[in-house]
């Protein structure tokens, strides 16, 4: 199907046929649909790339930052999603690692320079020189897309395109998230753990703390994510600043939320840790040190993901037999579904399907 190469506006090497896609014209709120349906040229893989046609691509949140501005668009029309399944319809020529037809998921980590210290240490999340998948390079809303051929996942066929989008970011970056916690996987003892905010990404990180045995308190406003955590095993569900039935050991904020910061700090236990899980997060309340801090409680960021999170969590998932709740989509109302995530109308994780 790739006749022959041209040239798009962006410089890249393209085919010559055509894909729709969906792209972030110029950034709005999102009742003002900032993102715009159009035709483009089918992208062609660079040498150490892979061609995929798309079947399912998830709606993440940080879709919605960038669509409205709160993370700076890094290329003009950049085509967001980064929770991408499909098939390899064509290989680069230094692929050697994949074949036409397999099934791949494409993250939100698309390169890392692999050179510099943080690459050197095991953290390629701290990457100074990374790229990001529909922010850097052309994502998911889209018939096709390319990927650095290294950076594609092998899929656990226990779960199908739709459901295995979400794990892409939202469940990726909720496990390191909940590894950032320190909470020891392997101890008897009480593990307390709070959720703040229970969408796409908490819903799956819930699942894996409660199969390692933690006691699971869930702070949600929205009713339904409620009776949904209650309904996995979660020991409570309550609002969103309410004060959990008993203090924390640690706790994940996903909302992206600041002003739920100083609650959640006030419900840890002595030297408990809250890690916030989002690239984004509005502005954090002047805090008390005696308050919030004191006594050795933490707060700590999550920043992308290693590979090896990667891989780690989809593991884990096959093996949990992970619960992945989507609402699905047609590929024609993306809009639809980035504003129905900011109205906070989705359950679990929107799904766009071709
Ligand atoms: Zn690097
Ligand atoms: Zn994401």
């Amino acid at each position: 199907m790739l006749a022959s190469a041209g040239r798009d506006e962006d410089g890249g090497d393209v085919g010559n046929d055509t894909m729709r896609a969906w792209v972030v014209g110029r950034p709005a709120p999102v009742d003002e649909h900032p993102l715009r349906l159009v035709d483009r040229a089918v992208p062609r893989p660079n040498a150490n790339e892979v061609l995929v046609r798309i079947t399912a691509c998830g709606v993440c949140r940080t879709d919605l930052h960038l669509a409205e501005g709160d993370l700076a668009p890094r290329r003009p029309g950049v085509v967001p999603g980064h929770e991408v399944v499909g098939r390899i319809d064509a290989l680069g020529d230094d692929v050697t690692d994949h074949d036409v037809g397999d099934r791949v998921g494409i993250p939100w980590l698309r390169s890392t320079c692999g050179t510099c210290r943080f690459c050197a240490a095991d953290a390629e999340n701290l990457c100074l020189r990374p790229a990001f998948t529909g922010w850097d390079a052309d994502g998911g809303y889209a018939q096709w897309c390319t990927v650095p051929a290294g950076y594609a996942y092998r899929l656990p066929d226990a779960f199908d395109d739709e459901h295995a989008a979400p794990l892409l970011c939202a469940g990726i970056i909720g496990f390191r998230a909940l590894r950032r916690t320190g909470l020891d996987t392997t101890a008897t003892g009480d593990r307390r753990l709070g959720i703040y905010g229970f969408g796409a990404s908490a819903h799956l990180a819930a699942q894996v703390a409660l199969h390692e045995g933690a006691t699971v308190h869930v702070m949600t406003r929205d009713p339904d994510a409620q009776r949904r955590a209650l309904a996995l095993g979660c020991a409570s569900a309550q609002n969103a600043s309410d004060a959990p039935p008993e203090p924390l050991d640690a706790a994940v904020l996903f909302a992206p939320v600041g002003t739920l910061v100083p609650p959640a700090l006030e419900a840890l236990d002595r030297g408990g840790t809250l890690v916030v899980a989002g690239i984004h997060l509005s502005d954090i309340p002047t805090l008390d040190y005696q308050r919030h801090l004191f006594q050795e409680r933490r707060i700590v960021s999550t920043t992308a993901n290693t590979r090896a999170d990667g891989r780690a969590f989809l593991d884990a998932a096959a093996e949990i037999g992970i619960r992945v709740t989507t609402t699905p989509y047609p590929f024609d109302h993306a809009d639809v579904a980035l504003a129905d995530l900011a109205h906070d109308r989705v359950q679990g994780a929107a799904v766009l399907l071709a």
